[in-house]
């Protein structure tokens, strides 16, 4: 439920805020006569609305908290309540912001955008907050086939272990973790993650439409006169920006055909099994994390006391339209 804040504007509080974002027709498409099938008709609708009027197609409508149109900058989307969900973690609170979208919906770019944002946001907030003593320590994967590399250290290999840690849960064997020097410092290191996710890319043709990349912050401050625990804060922000989510709604998706060499799909798959669950609350039952890398590394920012926010990117074109009605239908069940 949208609460508000002293200044009137609406700010969503809830644990997992879920965001619509049509991105605008690009130039390539505009060249091969793509036609734009998807209209915001105000801030909470998005409706399928093709050029020429196929009867055929029954005018679909979804309706969300918050939609943005082709027009929206990165920092609008931002500051609906991913925002929040992002400055959480200065708080002692876990907290994961996805992007999730088909191959070329604007996964990268909207990611790269908000984790920008974020830092800067965090580094006011480490400005104005001179009571606090700050720690903020960076890691970056990806996974790719069920394989988890180190993207800060290129030397580390392709498939780090998962080992279970009893107090610090799953952890990733041997995954780089590097103490920020402040801002400009962090910007380098979160560069470095994406170029050496690139490196992958060139190497093994699409990479980035099947890997997750995950960075992920630690952020730690305690009170300078009175360092106990009970005024320390310690929690993890992770930036994820998800393989293609065509990767998980082929048709195939028994465990057969992914023991078959489909691994991609395996923690995306799992991943909105488990938003599902938690969406829907206690009722739900077993959670399955373990089911995937990817639900393992998150596990313990996703769910319990922890805040989520995805953004569900879109095309508008004609030609994607089965994949954007999918994203939709996950964004619809993930709220
Ligand atoms: P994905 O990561 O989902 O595969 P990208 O982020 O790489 O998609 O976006 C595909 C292309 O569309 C890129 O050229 C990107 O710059 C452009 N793009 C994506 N979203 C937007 C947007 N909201 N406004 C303008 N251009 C965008
Ligand atoms: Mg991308």
């Amino acid at each position: 439920t949208p609460a508000s804040t002293p200044g009137g504007q609406k700010t969503r509080e809830e644990k997992i805020v879920v965001t619509v974002r049509l991105r605008p027709l690009s130039k390539r498409e505009q060249g091969h006569k793509d036609q734009v099938a998807w209209e915001c008709v105000d801030e909470q609708t998005i409706i399928y609305k093709p050029p020429s009027q196929d009867r055929s197609i029954a005018s679909t409508s979804y309706t969300f908290d918050k939609v943005f149109g082709p027009s929206s900058v990165t920092e609008a989307v931002y500051e609906d309540g991913v925002k929040n969900v992002a400055l959480s973690a200065l708080m002692g609170i876990n907290a994961t912001i996805f992007a999730y979208g088909q191959t070329s919906s604007g996964k990268t770019y909207t990611m790269r955008g908000i984790t920008e944002k974020a830092v800067n946001d965090i580094y006011n907030h480490i400005m104005n907050t001179p009571e606090r003593d700050f720690n903020i320590k960076i890691s970056g994967l990806e996974i790719y086939n069920e394989n988890v590399r180190d993207l800060l250290n290129s030397d580390s290999g392709r498939n780090l272990k998962l080992l279970d840690d009893p107090e610090k849960g799953t952890v990733v064997e041997k995954l780089v973790e590097e103490t920020a020097n402040g801002d400009q410092h962090l910007r380098h290191l979160i560069s470095i993650c994406e170029a050496q996710r690139q490196v992958g890319e060139t190497a093994l043709n699409d990479t980035s439409s099947r890997s997750h990349q995950i960075i992920r912050l630690t952020i730690e401050s305690s009170l300078r006169e009175n360092s106990d625990c009970v005024r320390s804060f310690i929690a993890t922000l992770n930036f994820v920006d998800l393989a293609g989510s065509e990767r998980a709604s082929q048709t195939h998706t028994d465990g057969a055909r992914l023991r078959e060499g489909c691994h991609i799909n395996l923690s995306l798959m799992t991943l909105t099994t488990v938003i599902r669950k938690l969406s829907v609350g206690k009722k739900s039952g077993h959670i399955p994390y373990r089911d995937s890398k990817l639900t393992r590394i998150l596990q313990h920012s996703l769910g319990g006391n922890a805040r989520t926010a995805i953004i569900c990117t879109l095309s508008p074109a004609m030609s994607h339209v089965e994949q954007s009605r999918n994203t939709l239908h996950f964004a619809t069940r993930a709220k």
